[in-house]
């Protein structure tokens, strides 16, 4: 899953993927040779789903998932907040399914109060 990326690799991740998502478009060809238009487009949209999903968590994973350099403190006793890791969670979008995740505080203190910090 994507950490946070500057603007550039987020760029070279997508690029990545793109690329991906062509040569397997080549290797489907290479194995429908008598394919008609139709087909191709069909696959081609499967693929695209899949590129979206992908293309769209590199844009918001890669941006922020909420973690802090310094801890949040919690809004009911003041304590630093302990990062429990990530959640994730699975969209289903118009252009395809994408998996977004966020940081995940805990105060140790106050059982059950979490924070997910907006972003
Ligand atoms: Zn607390």
């Amino acid at each position: 899953m994507t950490r946070r990326l500057s603007r550039e690799r987020r760029r070279a991740a997508f690029l990545e993927k793109a690329g991906q998502m062509y040569d397997e478009m080549e290797n489907w060809y290479d194995r429908h040779e008598r394919a008609s238009f139709g087909e191709i487009e069909r696959e081609a949209r499967e693929q695209r789903r899949e590129l979206m999903g992908e293309t769209l968590g590199i844009l918001i994973n890669g941006r922020d998932t909420g973690q802090q350099a310094l801890a949040p403190r919690c809004d009911q006793c003041g304590q630093e907040m302990s990062f429990e890791g990530y959640r994730r969670w699975e969209v289903h979008g118009l252009e395809g399914d994408t998996e977004l995740e966020r940081a995940y505080y805990v105060c140790p203190k106050c059982r059950g109060e979490t924070l997910f910090p907006p972003g």
